[in-house]
């Protein structure tokens, strides 16, 4: 509860344990005066004034902290987005409104807006990483049914996530899993990855047998396997 009457907004903290008047100051939440119990807070004011020059130097000290200089240090989402599976690139425009969220919406041709709360990083990227899934279901989906049936392995679902390790997987309830940041990839990329996970089909391993599956399916799946270990550097930041 931050209260404003003395020389500077503190949070209060009762404590049963402090037997002194103590000040915190942290990057995340300023002030905090820890108080013993019994102690009278009318008292906080005068001791803030006393104590003024240690507090403003603290204060200046976390603020610093909390701002680290340098150009990436503020969020501000991305000017513009390069889906190369897709060969598409989005210019993003932001629009700031008075709501607790943030939204992105598709404007028109390779334009996409980011309204609401788009300075909070938090929100942003969220609405970011939604329409990025709203995306691979639009496109990547129906990539995999297409080789699915040239390839006559038939999966049973098909869910697209955003994982950190993985760009795809397949489970032994025949459903697939396709990482939405393949976006992010070549096409020839995405295209090993849904080869590779649909040869899990009939292969649920990594034996020799499954690999001649893979390369009957696509040649250059040795190439594009180590390709993919880099991958990530092209996830951007924002994604990640
Ligand atoms: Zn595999």
């Amino acid at each position: 509860m931050p209260l404003s009457k003395a020389l500077f907004e503190y949070r209060l903290r009762k404590s049963a344990r402090a037997r002194h008047v103590r000040l915190r100051i942290t990057s995340r939440s300023g002030l905090e005066v820890v108080v013993p119990r019994g102690y009278n807070p009318a008292r906080i004011p005068g001791m803030l004034e006393q104590k003024q020059a240690w507090i403003r130097a603290a204060l200046e000290r976390a603020e610093a902290d909390r701002k680290p200089s340098g150009p990436e240090a503020v969020w501000k989402p991305p000017d513009d987005i390069e889906l190369p599976a897709l060969d598409q690139v989005w210019q993003v425009t932001a629009r700031e409104a008075d709501a607790p969220w943030a939204a992105v919406r598709e404007i028109g041709p390779g334009r996409l807006l980011i309204h609401g709360r788009f300075t909070d990083e938090h929100a942003s990227r969220a609405a970011l990483a939604r329409w990025l899934v709203r995306q691979a279901y639009a496109h990547l989906v129906p990539r995999l049914e297409e080789l699915s049936r040239q390839l006559g392995l038939a999966f049973r679902h098909v869910y697209i996530k955003r994982q950190r390790t993985r760009w795809g997987s397949c489970s032994r309830h025949r459903a697939i899993t396709l990482n939405a940041k393949l976006l992010f990839l070549a096409p020839a990329l995405v295209r090993y990855v849904m080869v590779h996970e649909l040869c899990h089909l009939a292969e649920m391993n990594h034996s020799p047998r499954f690999w001649s599956l893979v390369q009957k399916n696509h040649a250059d799946f040795r190439t594009h396997d180590r390709e993919l270990r880099k991958g990530w550097k092209s996830v951007p930041r924002w994604a990640c």
